[in-house]
């Protein structure tokens, strides 16, 4: 039965240390912190524009400039947002050789910013744009935000190169998760209740390979009472600066 929770904090902290080859499932839920509200949540980006018009490939390539409407407000959202404590613990872990790498089904870009390194982006990045006709492509940095919707030297509009729904999560993405999450001793589970294929797939996939699975979120989710192995409830920032401060002390 879980004990409080100071003290499985440093039960973990134990096993992380011991253990390394820890890798990180990272979800909306680490990013709240940052200023970006889950798109799904009340008042998220969904419930103003509903993705089944705004965000699938097929409304992108009918209207492409109405699906800017929507991207232009996540940009701002996106562009405003500083990496947290949790992006800054997850980095400082990967620095201590005791995380080997992130899978996140962010698209903001802010683990890359805290410093992380091993990042496999599954719904892509906000953070290059490509032309669907041409396949020219484009960092985001190229273009100032006046310029709504950005546009391809060939003369169409470029598309963000975030997954939208309808579009296949990308190859390289898949093939590095499943091999990340095959091969760590601990899956930590931060900010996503995972029940999104693919990113659903990765707790299991640790779990049959031996992991243990470590779950920090704010509430229980399905995973607390079926795969998880110790739930650590709170916030992402303080739990994993707190796990942070103890691992830091073992090593
Ligand atoms: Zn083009």
């Amino acid at each position: 039965m879980p004990t409080s929770q100071p003290t499985q904090t440093a039960e973990v902290a134990r096993l992380l240390a011991k253990c390394q080859r820890v890798v990180a499932l990272t979800g909306a839920g680490i990013s709240v912190e940052s200023g970006i509200p889950d798109f799904r949540s009340k008042g998220g980006l969904w419930t103003r524009f509903p993705p089944d018009q705004y965000a699938t490939i097929q409304a992108f390539m009918d209207d492409p400039e109405k699906v800017w409407q929507m991207l232009a407000e996540m940009e701002k959202v996106l562009d405003r947002a500083k990496p947290n404590p949790g992006h800054l613990a997850l980095s400082r872990l990967e620095k201590l050789g005791v995380v080997e790498g992130i899978i996140t089904q962010n698209i903001d870009g802010l683990h890359q910013e805290a410093g992380s390194k091993t990042v496999v982006e599954f719904h892509g990045s906000h953070r290059t744009l490509g032309c669907q006709w041409c396949g020219k492509g484009y960092g985001s940095d190229e273009f100032d935000g006046t310029e709504t919707p950005p546009l391809c030297s060939c003369g169409k509009v470029l598309k963000p190169d975030v997954v939208f729904f309808g579009e296949a999560i990308p190859t390289r993405a898949m093939n590095d998760a499943n091999s990340l999450a095959s091969g760590c001793r601990v899956m930590l589970v931060v900010g996503t209740s995972a029940e999104v294929v693919p990113a659903s797939q990765m707790p299991m996939l640790a779990k049959r390979n031996g992991a243990t699975v470590v779950e920090v979120n704010v509430e229980r989710t399905l995973l607390t009472d079926s795969v998880t192995d110790h739930f650590l409830q709170g916030k992402a920032g303080v739990v994993l600066t707190d796990l942070a401060n103890e691992i830091a002390k073992l090593l």
